[in-house]
C-alpha cells in the first residue's frame, strides 16, 4: 500500500486518482483542515483507498496508520503552503512543516518503511540568481516556507545517510490545472493563486494584478506553470526509481519556459471567452520576476516529461471552477 499524507489537498488528490487508476491500493492521511472530504469522496470512487483523518502532529495519529496497514512507500504533502502567511506565523510552519515530518518520519523507521517521496518547493533556492533554474542553484529561501522546505530536505539527506531511508524530493514550480475530467482541482479557502483568481473574477470582483513595472518582456511576473496531472505523473515515476533501488536525490518539476502574468490573463481571457475585469495593483512583497525551472534532470533521470501546455492546463482549471463545491 501506499500512503499519501495530505492526499485530501489539490496536488496530493491527482497523485492519488493517478494511483487508483493504475490500481494500487492507497491510504490517504489528512487533517482535513485544507484538504476537502468531497476530493476523498470523489476518490473512494476510483479504486481501493483507505481514508484516515488525523494530524502529523499527534505521533499516534500517524503510528495507528503503520500499526495496521502494510505500508510499502510514502508520498508526504501534508503541510502548510503560504509564504505570506509562513512569515507572520513561523511557529504555525515549522511545526507543522517540520515537526509533523518528524513524526511521520518516526514511524517510517519504527515500521522499517525506507522509501519516501517528499513535496519540496521551487522557494528552497530563494531569490534566483539565474535562470532557469537548475538543482544546483545555492539555496537561501527568503520565507519561513521555503526554510521548513529545505529543513526537511536536510533532514532527509541525515536520515539516508544514518539510517538508509530513501527519497525523492520534488521541487515544484507552479502547479496548475485540474483533473482532465473535472471531478477534483484547485480548491483553497481562501484562493490565492492566480489562475483561479483570473477565471473567478468577475464584475463584482475584478482581477488584481500584482505590479506591472517588473524589468521582465511584459513588466509582469514570469513564472513555471506545471501542469497538475504532470506532476502526478513525475510522483508515479519517482515512486519507480525508488522501487528500483534509486538513490536519495531532488528535481526540479516544471517546464523549463515561463508565462507573464499578462499571457496567462490573455490565455484565461481566451479560455472563457469574455472580458475578464482587471486591475494593476502594487507589487505583491516576496515576488522574485522570474522563476523557471531547469527540468533536465527530472526528464534524465526519473524519465519524465511534462505532457500538458499552458492553454490545456487553463481549459482543466475553468472546467473545474464550473463545478467547484461552494
Ligand atoms: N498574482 C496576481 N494576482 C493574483 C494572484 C497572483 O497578479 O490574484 C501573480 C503573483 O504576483 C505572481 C504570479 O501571479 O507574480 C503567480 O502567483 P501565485 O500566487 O499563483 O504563485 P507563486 O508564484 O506565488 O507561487
Amino acid at each position: 500500500m501506499i500512503l499519501v499524507t495530505g492526499g485530501a489537498g489539490y496536488i496530493g488528490s491527482h497523485l492519488v486518482s493517478a494511483l487508483l487508476e493504475r490500481g494500487e491500493d492507497v491510504i490517504v492521511f489528512d487533517s482535513l483542515e485544507l484538504g476537502h472530504m468531497e476530493t476523498v469522496e470523489t476518490l473512494k470512487e476510483l479504486g481501493n483507498l483507505k481514508f484516515v483523518q488525523g494530524n502529523l502532529k499527534n505521533l499516534d495519529d500517524i503510528r495507528g496508520v503503520f500499526l495496521v496497514n502494510k505500508i510499502n512507500a510514502v508520498v508526504h504533502f501534508a503541510a502548510y503552503s503560504q509564504v505570506g502567511e509562513s512569515v507572520i506565523n513561523p511557529q504555525k510552519y515549522y511545526y507543522n512543516n517540520v515537526y509533523g515530518t518528524l513524526n511521520l518520519l518516526n514511524a517510517m523507521l519504527e515500521f522499517g518503511v525506507k522509501k519516501i517521496v517528499f513535496s519540496s518547493t521551487a522557494a528552497v533556492y530563494g531569490e534566483p540568481k539565474y535562470t532557469p533554474i537548475d538543482e544546483n542553484h545555492p539555496q537561501n529561501p527568503i520565507n519561513p516556507y521555503g526554510n521548513s522546505k529545505l529543513m526537511v530536505e536536510r533532514i532527509l539527506d541525515d536520515y539516508d545517510r544514518a539510517y538508509g531511508l530513501k527519497s525523492v524530493r520534488l521541487r515544484y514550480f507552479n502547479a496548475c490545472g485540474a483533473d482532465s475530467k473535472a471531478r477534483i482541482g484547485e480548491w483553497h479557502n481562501p484562493e490565492t493563486h492566480l489562475i483561479p483568481n483570473i477565471l473567478k473574477a468577475d464584475s463584482a470582483k475584478t482581477f488584481k494584478m500584482f505590479g506591472d513595472d517588473y524589468d521582465t518582456k511584459d513588466g509582469t511576473c514570469v513564472r513555471d506553470y506545471i501542469n497538475v496531472e504532470d506532476l502526478a505523473s513525475a510522483h508515479i515515476k519517482a515512486l519507480e526509481y525508488l522501487n528500483n533501488g534509486g538513490q536519495t536525490d531532488y528535481f526540479n518539476l516544471g517546464t523549463n519556459e515561463g508565462n507573464s502574468v499578462k499571457e496567462v490573463f490573455a490565455v484565461c481571457e481566451a479560455v472563457k471567452g469574455e472580458k475578464i475585469p482587471v486591475e494593476i495593483c502594487p507589487r505583491r512583497a516576496g515576488d522574485p520576476a522570474i522563476l523557471v525551472a531547469e527540468n533536465k534532470k527530472a526528464k534524465e533521470v526519473l524519465c519524465w516529461k511534462p505532457c500538458k501546455d499552458l492553454n490545456t492546463s487553463v481549459k482543466s482549471a475553468y472546467e473545474w471552477e464550473k463545478v467547484i463545491p461552494q
